[in-house]
């Protein structure tokens, strides 16, 4: 698929293709004839765990049931129905209704890996087309859930980043709007907010994510099965490790306290992948990394964090029993091989009046979601790495007329990517305020300005702030703060065996044997292992890595590498 989003027309043909003659023979044997007469419903949103209906005669109506029943799209014969939700097994957005008598061939969505995995080249049509229409559906607007809440609300960011990491589709409206305003009147005017409508009469007030979850059809249940590599974190180290796992046979899950994406998936941009010449969006990287993990049969469980592990009894040749990793949903989940990709987490702003107003003024993250919500108002970036510079850019870029306020505190260059410096440099709404750091945070219900002040030594100590540097208390106007000021692994959970460096970075390889703290005799530990045999580490949050998708890519793929040995020397 292109990496820019392709014309009208070539949008079509992609999200609609005409399977030909071979397509159909390849599923006919894994398939069951159906008939329907006109107007009967071939599925309806809210239906889980969706067949593959591909029709052979007569049409398939597409309905937005969020839209009145607006129609979609026609399937003619040769076309088949779904998108995504073919392969997440969640419920559907939208209604499928016949149109005239029509048969259909239905392939039982169980088959469905075996379809993209043993006929390619009609496994290839099928994704490229369900991710692309679930592109053109959310382009269209209003879909799926409804979402309800004050814009500039924790709860309701925190719904909203939910909903968006996990790609379910919804409609936001601000409860200050007249539609906001309107729906909650209609849905009785409930004391909180946020209401999340599902459809049919289905609301949630103000939950907790993993009600949503399970209401949104995104979680089920936690894995209960022994399993061979289990995958702690769903960032570009996990997914890039589960991905790999999984074709290559060994049964592999993954979990995440979120979602998939980890931090790549607050990126608005990521312009130094291969392969992606215009960047892609951390978002995009996350779908297409969920889609790749369960054509492999890769199980994701979200929002489930891991709690403890339990390491493996140690024998004189390595793990004797399985690691236990013990989830905050009450299971206990056994595995031979465990990958501890959990990332970093981002230093939180160290100014006064900063917590009140996390998630609602001051973000650590910048997607589209937070971006929308400061339309045409002027905000700040604190920052002087790619992270901080890459969300000044996107700021700046999708709202021409608002000022970004970029805040270092040194001079910026030195941490960030040469051709970043360039075009902040060059951005007309680009300021660049260098030798500052934020004091403050003001607001009353809605944070409204930051306090600068002259750079601290301690921050600054080797270079100095410099002589323009702001006086103390220079106050700035701005609507939110986004925050990128360095990472620090949230490694308190891990088991007390694991070394980690002075920084809190967990050793591995020959970092982990130099540490003296690696307990076996007889062999020396894997690239990638910790100094508890049969658990690994990569990306972020190991100790020397350097902190990049395509460095944590790449140490998950490693990690597989590492985990065949393993696997291999307990068998
Ligand atoms: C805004 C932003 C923009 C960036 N842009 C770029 C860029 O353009 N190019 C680039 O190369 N790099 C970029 N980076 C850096 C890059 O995203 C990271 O290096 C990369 O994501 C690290 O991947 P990871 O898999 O090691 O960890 P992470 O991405 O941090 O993922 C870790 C995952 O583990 C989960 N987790 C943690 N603890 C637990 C637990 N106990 N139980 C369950 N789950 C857990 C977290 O929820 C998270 O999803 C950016 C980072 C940010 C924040």
């Amino acid at each position: 698929m292109p990496d820019a989003p392709p014309s009208q027309s070539e949008s079509h043909a992609i999200a609609f293709p005409q399977l030909d003659a071979d397509d159909l023979a390849a599923l006919r044997p894994l398939a069951v004839p159906c008939d329907y007469a006109d107007g009967d419903a071939v599925f309806r949103a809210g239906d889980a765990d969706l067949d593959l209906f591909v029709v052979e005669s007569g049409g398939i109506e597409i309905q937005n049931p969020a839209d009145g029943d607006r129609l979609i799209v026609t399937h003619g014969p040769g076309q088949f129905a779904g998108d995504i939700d073919l392969l997440t097994r969640r419920p559907v957005i939208v209604n499928a209704v016949a149109r005239g008598p029509t048969r259909l061939m239905r392939v039982p969505g169980e088959r469905l890996r075996e379809v993209l995995n043993k006929v390619p080249r009609l496994g290839e049509k099928l994704l490229v087309a369900a991710q692309e229409r679930r592109r053109l559906l959310s382009e269209a607007g209003v879909l799926g859930l409804k979402v309800v809440g004050p814009g500039k609300c924790r709860d309701t960011m925190a719904v909203r980043e939910f909903l968006f990491k996990n790609f379910v589709p919804f409609t936001w409206y601000d409860s200050a709007s007249d539609r906001g305003r309107a729906l909650m009147v209609e849905w009785g005017s409930p004391a909180r907010s946020p209401v999340i409508d599902f459809g049919g009469g289905r609301r949630l007030v103000d939950p907790g994510l993993r009600d949503l979850a399970q209401a949104a059809g995104v979680w089920r249940h936690c894995p209960g099965d022994a399993v061979d590599l289990a995958v702690v974190g769903a960032g570009p180290a996990g997914m890039a490790a589960a991905v790999y796992a999984a074709s290559e046979g060994l049964s592999t899950v993954v979990v995440d306290r979120l979602g998939p994406g980890g931090q790549a998936g607050g990126s608005s941009k990521i312009e130094n992948f291969i392969g992606f010449p215009s960047g892609l969006s951390g978002a995009e990287l996350a779908t297409r990394g969920v889609l790749q993990m369960l054509k492999f049969g890769v199980r994701m469980v979200a929002p489930v964090e891991v709690e403890r592990i339990v390491p493996a009894a140690v024998g004189s040749a390595g793990t004797e029993d399985l690691h236990a990793l013990h989830l905050d949903c009450g299971t206990v989940l056994r595995t031979k091989v465990v990958l501890i990709a959990a990332g970093v987490r981002w230093r939180k702003l160290d100014a006064a009046g900063a917590e009140r107003f996390e998630s609602a003024g001051v973000h650590y993250v910048c997607t589209s979601v937070e971006a929308t919500l400061y339309d045409t108002q002027d905000v700040a970036v604190v920052g002087a790495g790619n992270s901080a510079g890459q969300a000044a850019m996107f700021l700046a870029e999708c709202c021409r007329n608002r000022t970004v306020h970029l805040l270092v505190r040194k001079r910026l260059g030195p941490g960030m990517s040469e051709y970043l410096v360039g075009r902040l440099r060059a951005a007309p709404n680009v300021v660049v305020h260098e030798g500052v750091e934020v004091s403050a945070v003001h607001g009353d219900r809605r944070l409204d300005g930051l306090s600068l002040r002259p750079a601290r030594p301690d921050g600054a100590a080797a270079d100095a702030a410099p002589a323009d540097a702001p006086p103390a208390g220079e106050r700035l106007a701005v609507a939110a703060a986004f925050v990128f000021i360095g990472a620090e692994p949230g490694c308190g959970w891990l088991p007390a065996g694991i070394a980690r460096d002075g920084l809190g970075f967990v050793l591995t390889g020959m970092d982990a044997l130099r540490s003296g703290r690696w307990p076996l005799k007889d062999r020396e530990p894997c690239p990638l292992e910790t100094t508890l045999p049969g658990i690994l580490a990569a990306g972020d949050i190991r100790a020397g890595s350097t902190k990049r998708v395509g460095f944590a890519v790449g140490d998950g793929s490693l990690a597989v590498t590492c985990a065949h040995r393993l696997t291999a020397i307990r068998a």
